[in-house]
């Protein structure tokens, strides 16, 4: 038996085609929702997720503000550029990714941006709107995960979750959305005891790890639910014969490119031991880009209903 593979390029165009008439009536209303975009020197695949996000604001009618300050720009000079943004009428959401160059202190930047136009979701103030269950900008990785859980219609309240990592742009929130979702969630991480064990626990397991094929078939139970949020890249052929080597087109692909995308997960074992999986790549990837544009749009909402207000 085989699990499941959700589909994420399929929601995320389920969630851009409602995001569509959305946008659509803040353009006649008023003018587009504005995403500004600060991405700080020339780290590759920055640049390839930047690009990415671009793209999707363009096919949506969102205006993108592109900043690329030069890699040695100073936490100062970044700052004032935020703030530029946070006073700017015309921009409704501000983006800085990351990671950002050693020498900036990429805390003080999340903290300068306006937690009204807080696109990741990533600010203090939204992620204590995030464990009060109050509506804020939520992280949108997390976000996009629960969404499609629940577009597949795959019950969240009372199940046993266990999310493997805590970051705060991934795990924590994710753990803190699954048990607004009335899961009952645990969090594992680097230092957890025996975590072979603690996943087997699961129904609904996500792992957010950055460690390729971590997850195997002893942390898993049958009928699961896996969630792979992992992105690693893979270049060693002996490793990809080994991860890989039921999947003929994968090693056609690996052969031509040199390298291949992985999760945290086993593939295979995640293929015939879950009931339902996320692919890598095709899974939680297309989420993300979906929930940045609900939530500029949600912000661009928020602007125009408080300017209406003042008029
Ligand atoms: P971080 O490096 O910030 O966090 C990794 C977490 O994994 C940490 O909490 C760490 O524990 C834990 N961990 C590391 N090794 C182990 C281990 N052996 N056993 C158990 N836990 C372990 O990563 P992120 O959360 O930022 O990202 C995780 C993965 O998700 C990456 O591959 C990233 O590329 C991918 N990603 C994908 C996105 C997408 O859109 N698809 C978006 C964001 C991330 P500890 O805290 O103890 O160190």
């Amino acid at each position: 038996m085989s699990g499941l593979a959700l589909d994420g390029k399929k929601i995320n165009q389920d969630i851009l085609n409602e995001l569509r008439p959305r946008v659509e009536a803040l353009q006649a209303k008023a003018r587009p929702p504005a995403l500004a975009v600060v991405l700080v020197g020339d780290d590759p695949a920055s640049h390839i997720y930047v690009r990415n996000k671009i793209k999707a604001c363009q096919d949506l009618g969102i205006r993108s503000i592109d900043a690329a300050p030069a890699a040695g720009i100073s936490t100062d000079e970044l700052l004032r550029l935020i703030r530029d943004f946070n006073r700017d009428r015309q921009v409704d959401a501000i983006l800085v990714q990351s990671p950002l160059p050693k020498h900036i202190d990429e805390k003080q930047i999340l903290l300068a941006i306006d937690p009204a136009k807080d696109a990741d979701g990533f600010h203090p103030f939204n992620v204590g709107n995030l464990v009060a269950n109050r509506p804020a900008p939520r992280a949108c990785t997390p976000a996009g995960i629960v969404e499609m859980l629940k577009r597949y219609r795959i019950p969240l309240a009372g199940k046993r979750a266990v999310v493997v990592g805590r970051s705060d742009i991934v795990g924590k929130p994710m753990a803190l959305m699954l048990l607004h979702e009335n899961s009952t969630v645990a969090i594992c991480h680097s230092k957890t005891h025996d975590l072979p064990a603690e996943c087997r626990r699961a129904e609904i397991l996500v792992a957010a790890i950055g460690k390729p094929a971590l997850i195997t078939r002893e942390h898993l139970s049958p009928g699961v639910v896996v969630i792979d949020v992992g992105m690693n890249r893979l270049n060693d052929p002996a490793v990809v014969l080994r991860l890989f080597g039921h999947d003929p087109r994968r090693l056609a692909a690996f052969e031509k490119n040199g390298t291949t995308l992985i999760g945290d997960v086993d593939p295979l074992a995640m293929q015939e031991i879950s009931s339902a999986y996320t692919p890598v790549p095709g899974g939680v990837g297309p989420l993300t880009i979906a929930m940045l544009m609900a939530n500029t749009v949600q912000l661009a909402e928020s602007h125009l209903a408080s300017v209406s207000g003042e008029c």
